[in-house]
């Protein structure tokens, strides 16, 4: 993948990079069927758990049919996206960052593995002049969002939440190529459902791109409930790994990303 050719003033093409998120947080089980649903369908659903199809778990495709769900099937803004072009912003996105070291603990919650910050204000971005603390870190392999159709290895969703509530999240690709001394250190907690670790004294910053240039749409979790109005925010830019480290990520979780939702005429800019 490369990076952007403008093709006019205002729009440019691209040919690398994006990220998504979600919370993976949420775990809610199917407790009845869509009416839309078939009888049989809405059986298979009863109590049956989201998750992409594996082990008798219901698949993507389906997750707007369970319960609480239904803007996942309905919804306009639904994330993640395939990423083909990108709008020069008018109004600045003014993406600021504060990362430091912090204490994460580790939790796989049977979807991936999730790094929860043990003291949020410690991390801070602010898009449109709007502060988001950092909530948690999780991944998916391969990427959810793709770039001119191109799936990347792995892409972690840096989930942050504004004090009414809004979330932003920041996401980031990673492609293979050299050694990755910080994200190794992320790869080497990837515990199992039922195991606990402490990420100690890590700063997210060192896992993310140098390059912030950022694309940035409106769009939803990529998990079940599916909320909408999530600000995305991924990096153009991706990070790369070694083989073996992004193994460790695919061992973990494999295909528990998200297909690519239908756009519905939304834009994407780049600041
Ligand atoms: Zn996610």
């Amino acid at each position: 993948m490369s990076s952007l050719n403008i093709r006019n003033a205002l729009l440019l093409s691209l040919a690398c990079s994006s990220v998504a998120l979600t919370a993976c947080e949420t775990t809610q089980t199917s407790q009845t069927p869509a009416k839309s649903h078939s009888t049989v369908k809405a059986d298979t659903h009863k109590k049956a758990h989201w998750g992409y199809g594996e082990h008798g778990s219901v698949a993507p495709s389906e997750w707007g049919d369970m319960q609480g769900n239904a803007v996942c099937k309905t919804g306009k803004e639904q994330s993640p996206i395939n990423v083909t072009e990108a709008t020069k912003s008018i109004m600045p996105l003014n993406f600021k960052q504060g990362f430091q070291a912090e204490d994460f603990t580790v939790k796989n919650n049977g979807h991936t593995v999730v790094f929860n910050a043990t003291n949020p204000s410690k991390n801070k971005i602010s898009v449109y002049g709007k502060t988001f603390e950092l909530l948690q870190f999780h991944f998916h392999a391969p990427s959810e969002h793709t770039i001119m159709n191109h799936h990347y290895p792995l892409e972690i969703h840096f989930v942050h939440k504004s004090k009414d509530g809004q979330l932003a999240v920041v996401g980031v690709l990673y492609k293979a190529g050299p050694d990755n001394a910080q994200l190794a250190k992320v790869a080497d907690k990837l515990v199992k459902k039922g195991q606990k670790a402490t990420l100690a004294n890590f700063n997210v910053s060192s896992i993310m791109p140098k390059n912030k240039q950022t694309l940035a749409y409106n769009g939803s979790l990529t998990t079940p409930p599916c909320s909408e109005k999530v600000q995305w925010l991924l990096q153009k830019t991706p990070v790369t790994a070694s083989k073996g480290e992004l193994t460790k990520f695919i061992n973990s979780y494999k295909g528990n990303n998200r297909p690519v939702q239908a756009i519905n005429g939304r834009t994407v800019s780049i600041d």
